[in-house]
């Protein structure tokens, strides 16, 4: 069989026994696609079962999380903790709370935390976990109890050298606090860095807000360089309107951008004079509101009811809202309207069928993986402080951030470079945090 059957095989053998997880298998078949070229100059990859222990998660925990509501009514969500690769340091990745997660949802999340984690040369191993919970309208009180009830399973699993959770979407400061609090409780110990993203009066770390965000135009920035651009008044359109969103808007802002659009789950916003970040901020952040009421204090924007903001013409289009967000037609109407750098700040948001129309037609990509993996840098950063109980200043942590997004995108050039691909970050970044995965699960032998 050669190197290239091998992977046919397994990614066939991985496709049958996940059944009903396409997520799943739309991320594995992402990395499938650059392990082909990996295993044909290196042939060692295909030994030792080491793809197919890369695929099957490490330990899986699925469990029930029931809470009483303000009306004394029992709800019962489900729980789930992936904790998928350990080779490179304790398991380490977000916990979403959202209707829509289920196992498929958190183990393409997962899967692709390994390599992100790896690509940012620090020492985390990949996990990720949720619940199908709907923060939605519930109230702060609601919020807690649940968070209560999640950990009350989970904290016999996780630990500062076994597995530390973080925020995803749903999961901010406030979510973040109600688990430590529960988890500090059950196990009688102050134990900061077994969660990241907590508040900086309690263990958190400077910068970790804004951190993806930030770390995306970082690398964005990088991306421009390299192809002899600037950011400086180019169109910017980001999707979503949540953590991650409105930091890389306010970033982008700062590297001289104009951003135009953004968007909730509802509809769209255009401001072509520049988005007013504040306004955006109060409606989402202090008001849990929608965005359509942006035109209510700039009665010269529009909002768009429901629609494709990828139809706003841009420069560059940043998907910072959730997976398969932005597909084939759309990437062919960002084309059509001469974007030039795509970046991923969420998880997936660009199907297969969108990645490969961009990269066919020149436009610079960068997948989540090295775009949005600031976030869980900075969370190793947290992690640092906490083991030697110090806390670093805004700058130095920026500082810090800023040279790992650098030193991702240097990594995932000189990859594509090395393996004859210039410039295709989806190879780059596949490839350059699969060796460093595979070559410490070789080095730690078959387990
Ligand atoms: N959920 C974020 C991600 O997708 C951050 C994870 C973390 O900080 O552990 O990378």
């Amino acid at each position: 069989m050669t190197g290239r059957e091998w992977i046919e095989a397994v990614f066939e053998q991985v496709r049958a026994r996940n059944a009903g997880e396409p997520e799943f298998h739309q991320a594995a078949a992402e990395v499938f696609d650059s392990l082909r070229i990996v295993v044909d100059r290196h042939p060692h990859y295909a030994e030792s079962g080491l793809v197919e222990r890369l695929c099957e998660p490490e330990r899986q925990i699925i469990f029930r999380v029931p809470w009483m509501d303000d009306d004394g009514k029992v709800h019962v969500n489900r729980g789930f903790r992936v904790q998928f690769n350990s080779a490179l340091g304790p398991y380490k990745g977000g916990l979403r709370f959202h209707p829509s997660v289920n196992l498929g949802i958190v183990k393409f999340l997962g899967f692709e935390q390994i390599f992100k984690n790896s690509l940012t040369g620090l020492p985390i191993g990949g996990g990720k976990g949720g619940s199908d919970f709907d923060p939605k309208g519930r109230t702060d009180a609601e919020v807690m109890r649940f968070c209560q009830s999640f950990m009350t399973e989970l904290h016999r699993h996780v630990g500062e050298y076994t597995d530390v959770p973080a925020g995803d979407i749903g999961v901010g400061a406030r979510e973040i606090g109600y688990l430590f609090g529960q988890y500090k409780r059950l196990t009688n110990s102050y134990e900061s860095g077994v969660l990241t993203g907590k508040g900086l009066a309690w263990g958190g770390s400077q910068v970790r807000t804004e951190a993806t965000g930030y770390g995306l135009a970082y690398f964005v920035d990088e991306m421009a360089r390299t192809a002899h651009d600037g950011l400086e008044g180019r169109r910017v359109v980001v999707s979503g309107s949540g953590n991650v969103a409105v930091h890389a808007i306010e970033k982008m802002q700062q590297l001289g951008a104009l951003v135009v659009s953004c968007s909730d789950s509802g509809g769209y916003i255009v401001d072509d004079k520049g988005i007013d970040l504040e306004i955006v901020r109060d409606i989402k952040e202090r008001r849990r509101g929608r965005i359509s009421e942006y035109v209510d204090a700039v009665p010269s924007a529009s909002y768009v009811d429901g629609g494709s903001l990828w139809d706003v013409p841009c420069d560059v289009a940043l998907p910072c809202a959730t997976q398969n967000e932005l597909d084939e037609d759309a990437a062919k109407v960002l084309i059509g309207n001469g974007v030039r750098i795509v970046a991923e700040g969420a998880n997936m948001p660009a199907t297969p069928g969108a990645v490969t129309a961009f990269r066919q037609s020149g436009v610079a990509f960068g997948p989540g993986k090295a775009a949005n993996a600031g976030g869980v840098a900075t969370s190793a950063l947290e992690m640092q402080q906490n083991a030697s109980r110090d806390s670093w200043s805004f700058e130095y942590t920026d500082q810090r951030l800023a040279k790992i997004m650098v030193g991702i995108h240097e990594r995932t050039i000189e990859t594509a470079d090395e393996y004859g691909m210039p410039g295709d970050y989806v190879h780059g970044a596949n490839i350059a945090g699969f060796v460093k995965v595979a070559d410490a699960m070789t080095a730690l032998g078959v387990i």
